[in-house]
């Protein structure tokens, strides 16, 4: 079949899944279908200190705003490896930082859909990197159902993957939105919560969740909430890793890829990792951290999540890294090292 029989929609798909996206899919721009539901979210308190979301209310809720004369959305699914071994980092974020990796890709998509058409075409890309709620236009786009965990699921994928998005002028012919719900009568993932953060299905007070509180929480952890937080020093999978859905299809790393855990993770346990963070200068921070996404907590944000870490996993033999960490100049660090040393005993 010739390039100009096959239309523009599907040839769009073809170089989507050629620069290595794992699904693809487009859908037009408009008010979100979960406007309500993410009000009440935000009116619960259960976006906690992220008080972007708030600010952005407006243009989350009607995805033809952050970008006027956008009128349709390619949005676009990268597999990070949910087959991976479960470890103290969450999976997402043992690798290179994937606001570059996708936003590069989807620029390369934006300058082949121009020359495609034979013009400049104003769009944008997103990868949480603007006031859209992506997984909206995901589901308008057929990539999956909203899971009870509140990630988005594909049949086919499970839901280790990055979403993002390429906002057009173009006015494409859009695929069927996925109405099914898949999760029927299961609840594994709203049981299995380490720190109970669903408040219900697809009802997530991120407040207490073990991602907000290791990287988006800028001050202290909630005292009672540090114990549940166990051996997870940045991030946590749990209520993914007990979907049926990823235990069936999710998928391995390529070897290429850039989410490959860097030197500095490694196949490190909990207990190594925390103690290597404490002893981190801001120099070996910058040198073993650049271009990654566990950049966003700050070494103080990482080494108050290995003060937890040592407090729960750790034993005495972990006592003089703690105490040292008493005279660091961050009076966060210093609080939930005394924390982690009374609770070894030390
Ligand atoms: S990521 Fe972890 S802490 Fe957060 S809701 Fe899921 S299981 Fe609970
Ligand atoms: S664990 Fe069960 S309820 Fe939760 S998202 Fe997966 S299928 Fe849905």
């Amino acid at each position: 079949m010739s390039a100009t029989s096959t239309s523009l929609e599907t040839r769009l798909k073809a170089q989507a899944f050629g620069l290595g996206f794992d699904l693809a899919g487009i859908c037009s721009l408009g008010p979100a279908d979960t406007a309500e539901e993410f009000d009440q979210w935000l009116t619960r308190g259960f976006a906690g200190t992220m008080e972007y979301l708030p600010r952005g209310r407006e243009k989350r809720c009607d995805s033809r705003l952050p970008l006027p004369g956008a009128a349709s959305a390619i949005v676009v699914a990268l597999n990070y490896g949910g087959r991976e071994p479960s470890g103290p980092v969450a999976r997402y974020a043992r690798g290179d930082d994937y606001h570059d990796v996708m936003l590069e890709r989807l620029r390369a998509l934006h300058g082949w859909v121009a020359a495609e058409v034979g013009r400049p075409v104003h769009g944008k890309p997103y990868v949480d990197t603007g006031p859209l709620l992506e997984r909206d236009l995901a589901r308008r786009a057929g990539l999956g159902w909203f899971g009870k965990n509140t990630n988005l699921i594909n049949p086919s994928l499970g839901s280790f993957f990055f979403l993002g998005s390429l906002l057009v002028e173009l006015e494409l012919t859009p695929d069927a939105p996925f109405e099914a719900d898949r999760c029927g009568s299961c609840t594994r993932c709203l049981e299995a919560c380490p720190t109970d953060a669903f408040a219900g299905p697809r009802v997530l007070d991120a407040t207490r969740c073990i991602s907000y509180l290791t990287i988006e929480l800028k001050g202290a952890m909630p005292v009672e909430l540090r114990e549940p937080i166990g051996d997870r020093l940045y991030g946590c999978d749990v209520c993914q890793d007990v979907c049926p859905w990823n235990e069936r299809f999710s998928q391995r790393l390529p070897d290429e890829s850039r989410f490959v855990p860097r030197a500095a993770i490694g196949k490190k346990d909990a207990r190594a990792l925390a103690r290597e963070l404490l002893a981190m200068t801001d120099e070996d921070f910058r040198h073993s951290f650049s271009g990654s996404a566990m950049k966003r907590a700050k070494l103080r944000g990482l080494k108050r999540n290995a003060a937890v870490v040592l407090g729960n996993v750790g034993t005495t033999d972990d006592a003089p890294i703690l105490e040292h960490a008493l005279g660091d100049a961050e009076p966060l660090v210093r609080e939930h090292a005394a924390w982690a040393l009374a609770r070894i005993g030390a």
